[in-house]
Order: C-alpha cells, then structure tokens, then sequence
C-alpha cells in the first residue's frame, strides 16, 4: 500500500474554480474521510486523485512517484462506488473473477502460438480461482461464491464490490459516498464493516462522506472540505472538539 500526497491542486470546470489549491498528506495504510457539504468538490478531488478527471494545476504522488501523467488503470487504485455496479447474471465468483481474467486471458491472447495451447490456459485459470478463493476469505464470503448477486444482501454485495477491486491488489482505495445508497439500520452496520475491513488489509482509504457522524466513527483524520478548500485537517477528535473556524463547527454540529 502507498501514501497519497497532493500539492497545491487546484480543478477549474470552464470559469467555475472547483477546488481551490488543496494540500493534504495520506499516510500509507492510515483512513482518511473527505468530509464537507454536497457541492464542495469532494468527489471532483477523489476523481483527481484516481486520475479520471485532469487536475488545472498542482501535483498528485502515489508512493512517492508523480502520477500526473500516468493513467488512471496504471494508477493502481481501488474505486468504490455508492452502485456496486456488479453483473446480474455472474456468479460472486465470476464477478471477482473479471478484472482477472480481462488482465491474464488477454496477456495469454497476445502470448506467442504456443504459449496459447490448452494447459496454459488452465494454468491461469487455476491461478485465478486461488486469487479469487484467497480475497473470498479474507472477506468472509466464501459461502457465497456460487451465488447471484440478486441472491445477496446489500452488505454482502458491497463486500463482493470490495473483493472485485481487492483481487487487483490496489495500492489503496477511494470510497465515494458507497453506504449513501443504504437504509439507516444498514448504514451503521456498513461503517463497521467498513472499519473493519480496514483494520484487516491496512491498506490506505480514502473515503468520502457528506456524513459528518459516518467520518467520526471510522477514520483516523477527517479532512473538512468547504468551497473547494480543506479547512481543517485532524483526528476526529480535534475536529469535533477545536473546530478550526464557524463553517468547520456548522458542519460538524448539524444535523445530518
Ligand atoms: P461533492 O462530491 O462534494 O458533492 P462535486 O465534486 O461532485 O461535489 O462537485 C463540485 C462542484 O463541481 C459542483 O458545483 C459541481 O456542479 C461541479 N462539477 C462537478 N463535476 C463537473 C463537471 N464534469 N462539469 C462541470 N461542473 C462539474
Ligand atoms: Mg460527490
């Protein structure tokens, strides 16, 4: 897993300044939430840092490494989504298994002739099934491989979403709002999980929530984004207790 450093980033959309010159610095293997009111830029940042949208101006590190110019696949980092976007009509098993098989039977297509015969093929096929079989029990789903995801709850099919981008073995993930979707009772039951999943892969989150209360249970530091700003970075701690000026306190102490 990898820090995240961003300089100085600053996304215009045509006259309109989105975000306005934001510095932050994600340890590896440490929770961040991205927190602030809807509008902010929060997911125009988490877009920037995944590369799916060009920053105007300032610098994004991944392990160190500039990746401005690296795209966003090479990137190398998980996105979940509050739609866990997964195929109806696979199996959980198959579901994870797509990214592996996009990446390992493609290579094995542009492989020399005789690298394509059969028992190749099966070699990799193998090698899939161990990946897929490896996240299934890091995640505690293995019972539920052969199912649909109509068969599923929407916990269990968050955690087939999050063992789709795990397979790849991301250097970090970028959650956007991924329990907006759920019912109240749910939300809570997620946060933990969501928690714990952390604690179990220690990789680096960065999560976005528009949930003040979601962030403060979660994360190690909640970063307060106003206007395209990062008003106040801190533990949730710090923030709850010395909020830096008016908006930060506005925000934390209303109600959701
Ligand atoms: P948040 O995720 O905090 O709700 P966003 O990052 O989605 O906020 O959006 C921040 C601002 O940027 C909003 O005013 C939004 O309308 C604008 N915006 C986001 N994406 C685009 C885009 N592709 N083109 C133009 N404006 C955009
Ligand atoms: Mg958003």
């Amino acid at each position: 897993m990898a820090k995240i450093e961003l300089s100085a980033i600053r996304k215009s959309f045509g006259d309109t300044e989105v975000l306005k010159g934001v510095d932050l610095s994600i340890h590896d293997g440490e929770f961040v939430s991205l927190v602030g009111p809807s509008g902010c830029g929060k997911s125009t940042l988490l877009r920037v840092i995944a590369g799916l949208e060009p920053q105007s101006s300032g610098e994004v590190k991944i392990g160190g490494v500039a990746v401005d110019h690296v795209r966003p696949s090479a990137r190398n980092l998980a996105m979940v989504f509050q739609s866990y976007a997964l195929y109806p009509h696979l199996s959980v098993f198959d579901n994870i298994a797509v990214p592996l098989r996009m990446k390992r039977l493609s290579a094995l297509e542009r492989a020399p002739l005789l690298g394509r015969l059969i028992p190749n093929r099966y070699r990799v096929e193998r090698g899939i099934r161990a990946d897929v079989e490896r996240v299934a029990s890091q995640l505690e789903i293995s019972p539920l491989l052969t199912r649909k995801p109509g068969q599923l709850s929407g916990g269990q099919r968050q955690r087939v979403a999050v063992g789709r981008a795990l397979v790849r073995e991301p250097v970090g993930f970028l959650f956007d709002e991924p329990l907006s979707n759920l019912d109240a009772k749910l939300r809570v039951h997620m946060r933990a999980e969501i928690a714990q999943l952390h604690r179990r892969l220690k990789a680096t989150f960065v999560y976005v929530t528009h949930d003040q209360a979601e962030a403060m249970t979660m994360s190690g530091r909640i970063a307060v984004m106003i206007g395209g700003e990062l008003v106040q970075v801190g533990t949730p701690s710090d923030v709850y207790d010395n909020p830096r000026d008016i908006r930060v306190a506005e925000f934390i102490g209303s109600p959701k």
